[in-house]
């Protein structure tokens, strides 16, 4: 544990740099009772910094990023009818590159209901997992292409690539979860009845780890079941291991369920620790409220916390969970609040 850290910060586009600033002033509070130092180095990334520099994220971005301990990020992205920038542009060439580059190979997704908490769910009962989803390969590494492109027999494929290695250290890292908390469960969810190849990659496994892990309970869901207990059930769930888009898909709804989007944070971790892993709010850049001060910047908040955690903190993690517990406890009381409201709120509690 050291006496200081060194943080990049990426505030991005739209809501991003209301959320994060907020973050940032959670952090600096908990460090500074603690006597921790806090160094911050602001980057200036995203749609915005694109229109006007041309820059997605350029090399030597990316070499300053990797010398610091960690990277908190808010959102990129424009707004969805912007034509100024080509689709995908920014997901694939920033996101994704720094997704890839700093092999942020496990994607952190906790999901809690906090007490005072509306959910959209009849009977939720206590909801508190954590998806573990894998972070640099599925379908998102860009292998496809498209034929006769704009006509009647356009073919487009769009590969799935799942590697023993990729899929095996990040089964290895939610089995090490599981074996750490008090239920002591794991399911991992695919689709192996019908996604043969990779799917029975996942489950041989899935098979051969949990050798390993006598102690820790394992069940398997196919995909679609997961979204039916995810709703009717989410209880029942303590660690989930997935491949990339079957979790990015599923913890959207996770949020859905657990108080919405505003409140559901994230860590893309290089578990090995060769390159800095970055947290952030599980929310995109939100342009239909960007600078009105009506995001919520409790995702970007536990996303800080996470940060912390990652980085031999988890006192100090804590203590920002439970302030923000008891933020949320007291909402109900309370009108419509400002961004910086909620994390004054935050500060004080
Ligand atoms: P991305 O592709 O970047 O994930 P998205 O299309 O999923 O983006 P978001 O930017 O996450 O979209 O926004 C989805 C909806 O949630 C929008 O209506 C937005 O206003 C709302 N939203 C997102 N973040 C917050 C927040 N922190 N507080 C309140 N509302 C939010
Ligand atoms: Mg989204």
């Amino acid at each position: 544990m050291s006496s200081s850290i060194d943080v990049a910060v990426i505030p991005g586009d739209g809501i991003g740099p209301e959320v994060v600033a907020e973050a940032v002033k959670v952090l600096q509070k908990v460090a500074d009772d603690a006597g921790l130092g806090v160094s911050l180095t602001e980057y200036t990334l995203g749609a915005e910094h694109w229109l006007t520099t041309g820059e997605t994220l350029p090399d030597e971005t990316l070499a300053a990023l990797r010398q610091h301990d960690a990277i908190l990020f808010g959102a990129v992205g424009a707004a969805p009818g912007d034509t100024r920038i080509p689709s995908g542009l920014i997901e694939r060439e920033l996101l994704l590159k720094l997704r890839f580059s700093l092999d942020h190979y496990v994607n952190l997704r906790p999901s809690k209901l906090y007490p005072g908490v509306p959910s959209p769910l009849a009977a939720p009962g206590v909801v508190d997992f954590v998806v573990v989803r894998e972070g640099t390969e599925g379908p998102y590494v860009g292998n496809g292409g498209a034929l006769r492109t704009g006509t009647d027999q356009e073919i487009a494929t769009e590969v799935s690539v799942n590697t023993a290695f990729g899929v095996q250290r990040v089964v290895k890292d939610a089995f090490r979860r599981a074996a750490q908390t008090e239920r002591k469960k794991l399911s991992y969810v695919h689709k192996h009845n019908v996604l043969v190849h990779a799917g029975h990659l996942w489950k041989r496994t899935v098979e051969a780890v949990a050798a390993d892990f006598p102690e820790v309970t394992v069940d398997y869901l196919h995909v679609d079941a997961a979204t039916i207990f995810l709703v009717t059930d989410p209880a029942r769930f303590d660690i989930i291991v997935t491949d990339n888009l079957f979790g990015d898909i599923l913890t959207d709804l996770a949020a859905a369920i657990t108080g919405g989007i505003g409140l559901a944070a994230s860590g893309n971790i290089n578990m090995d620790r060769s390159a800095p892993s970055m947290f952030e709010p599980v929310h995109g850049s939100a342009p239909d409220i960007a600078g009105q001060q009506k995001a919520d910047p409790t995702a970007a908040v536990l996303s800080a916390a996470l940060l912390l955690d990652h980085l031999g903190h988890p006192e100090l993690a804590a203590r920002i969970g439970r302030a923000v517990e008891q933020d949320i406890a007291g909402r109900s009381e309370l009108g419509p609040r400002t961004t910086s409201q909620i994390g004054e709120a935050i500060i004080a509690a």
